[in-house]
């Protein structure tokens, strides 16, 4: 929670400005009893009208200050707190920009997002409670028990039993109302879990006829929450008549105590009633204080969860000194390279080596799982290698820096993403200045100038979150396009054809040889057609590599090679 508060650096003046505000607003409200009893001393018992309307005016005066003070101080109470929100926010969103896959899969998207909007609403919400109550509340309870002495230190002793009841009450209440709050954030994460699932699998939802269960299933969170929440309702119900019969019994004892001291003389009854208000003033601060106790345990929670994200070290950092990256041609080479995923048994990639040349097409192939995105994923360093070394022109990718290194990377990742935005927009991803006519020749080259043009507003149409009104063929001829407009050194292509019809492949990878005479092209697929006339053809079984080399040498040669073109060729056979 403190490390939280650090961040509050930049409103330093307002929360001079608030502490000074409390303390006024204290000070009146303790001075307002002995305003009354002057009056009730002086002014009614005298009957002294000119008196209780001057002090009545006076009165008035001061409440006014109070309230005006109490007004200011929670309206920049609130300024701080929704600053506080969005500094947090603007610092978490940061920071996982720069996080590394590694530290992405570690803690899960969903979580993420919770921790960046829910948890910093709940900080925010106890901040103002913070501010305004953390001070004010422990001033006018001590200030009210000296005053109160003053007026009679023997009905004082009332507090002694009083108090004390109140602690007791409050804290048997919130022993069991605190771990029911609790369990409220697990049950409300459960929720958001159905909720998102359902989301993203509707589809497969209704293809098997899920609805039913999917129902059964939300109404089974959605109830054990209702019931917790109601159980911690309950109990809450408690607290509030409690407290009122306290005050109520509090308040005959002092009128019962105090009035056989009016009657004695030693007691006047103007004091009895400023002794009253003191009473209740100490008791409704006490309840504040105590209800704080009840929300701060919650915001600590989601501080703690918050904080987590903060200080993770992103494992992927620049060196202090980057090499500049030496005049080369993007030669890309993998020395013993070997990867293993957090937290999994085996490693993803073992001791694999190979040489990319500019030029020359180099393939990658191997059935699912056996490590093929995982190689296309260390190139921009979207994870850093476990062992040996990747090397562009010979400088190892862990001495440049990221910029530098991605820059030089036409990346097309297994599943194509696009934006929100227009086609044009969504290009220029790729590169910020690219001219109108550079994007369409990328787009023709990508074989996707075809149904672009059929759209009706060509290359400015609007596409959907994600790109939803394309298929995905379409999203992967587009996300082609944008790693050509790029014009990169190095080409990454992850399966990035597996949902184009064999003729629309043979076509694009004709025109890309042109596009691409220069650059460093991997290839990653599954099909044989597609590796078949690469340069160099990288077999690879269970993140090991089988077998480098043309495809008729791998033929002689590689066994592995031999069970996938003839397992594929049977299968067109059919076809
Ligand atoms: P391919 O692209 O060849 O189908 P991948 O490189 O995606 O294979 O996966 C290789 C292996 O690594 C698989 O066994 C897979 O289960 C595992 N794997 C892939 N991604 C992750 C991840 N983010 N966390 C843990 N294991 C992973
Ligand atoms: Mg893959």
């Amino acid at each position: 929670m403190l490390k939280v508060y650090r961040n509050l650096k930049g409103y330093i003046p307002h929360i001079c400005a608030i502490v000074v505000l409390i303390f006024i607003q204290v000070l009146t409200d303790l001075y307002l009893p002995t305003l009354m009893s002057d009056i009730v001393n002086t002014g009614i018992m005298k009957n002294d009208v000119s008196f209780i309307i001057h002090e009545g005016g006076l009165m008035l005066g001061v409440a006014g200050i109070g309230i005006a003070c109490a007004i200011l101080a929670s309206l920049i109470g609130s300024r701080v707190s929704i600053g506080l929100g969005s500094i947090l926010r603007s610092k978490i969103f940061r920071q996982i920009e720069r996080f590394s896959l590694r530290e992405f899969d570690q803690f899960g998207s969903s979580t993420l997002v919770t921790r960046t909007t829910n948890d910093i609403v709940q900080i925010q919400t106890v901040t103002v409670l913070i501010i305004n109550m953390m001070l004010r509340a422990p001033l006018t309870a001590i200030g009210g028990i000296i005053l109160a002495y003053r007026q009679d230190s023997s009905l004082t002793l009332i507090f002694a039993v009083a108090l004390p009841a109140l602690v007791i009450v409050v804290a048997l209440i919130m022993t069991r109302a605190i771990p029911l709050f609790k369990k409220v954030q697990g049950k409300l994460d459960k929720i958001n879990l159905v909720l998102r699932e359902n989301l993203t699998g509707i589809r497969v939802i209704r293809a098997f006829n899920r609805i039913n269960h999917e129902e059964k299933r939300f109404d089974t969170a959605s109830n054990d929450l209702t019931s917790t929440y109601i159980r911690v309702n309950q109990i809450m119900a408690f607290l509030m008549p409690v407290l009122m019969l306290l005050m109520n019994a509090m308040q005959i004892a002092i009128i019962w105590f105090g009035s056989t001291r009016v009657d004695t003389g030693s007691l006047n009854i103007g004091a009895l009633s400023a002794f009253i208000q003191y009473a209740s003033l100490i008791l409704i601060n006490f309840i504040m204080m105590s209800m704080m106790f009840i929300f701060i345990p919650r915001a600590q929670a989601a501080a703690e969860r918050v904080t987590e994200v903060l200080e993770v070290k992103p494992d992927i950092v620049d060196p202090e000194s980057p090499q500049k990256s030496v005049t080369g041609n993007g030669y890309l080479e993998f020395r013993n390279v070997s990867f293993r995923y957090n937290g999994a048994e085996r490693s993803a990639l073992t001791g694999v080596s190979f040489l990319a040349k500019p030029g020359e097409t180099t393939a990658i192939i191997g059935s699912t799982g056996s490590g093929k995105s995982t190689l296309a994923n260390l190139i921009p360093r979207f994870y850093d290698v476990e062992n040996g070394e990747i090397l562009i022109d010979g400088v190892d990718i862990r001495k440049m820096t990221q910029e530098n290194l991605r820059s030089r990377i036409g990346f097309v990742p297994q599943k194509a993403i696009l934006f929100t935005g227009t086609i044009k927009d969504n290009m220029r991803y790729g590169r910020e200045n690219a001219t109108d006519e550079e994007i369409i020749h990328a787009a023709q080259v990508a074989q996707a100038s075809d149904f672009v043009g059929e759209m009706k507003n060509g290359y400015d149409t609007l596409l959907s979150e994600g790109g939803l009104n394309l298929s995905g063929g379409q999203k992967q001829r587009l996300s082609i396009a944008r790693a050509l407009v790029r014009r990169p050194e190095i080409y990454v292509f992850d399966d990035s054809f597996s949902a184009l019809d064999f003729k629309t492949d043979a076509k694009l990878r004709a025109a890309l040889s042109n596009e691409t005479e220069n650059s460093t092209v991997l290839i990653v697929a599954q099909r044989v057609g597609t590796v078949m006339s690469a340069d160099r053809i990288i077999v690879l079984d269970e993140g090991t590599v089988a077998g480098i080399g043309k495809h008729e040498e791998l033929m002689k040669t590689c066994e592995v090679y031999r069970e996938i073109v003839s397992s594929q060729l049977s299968e067109e056979e059919l076809a």
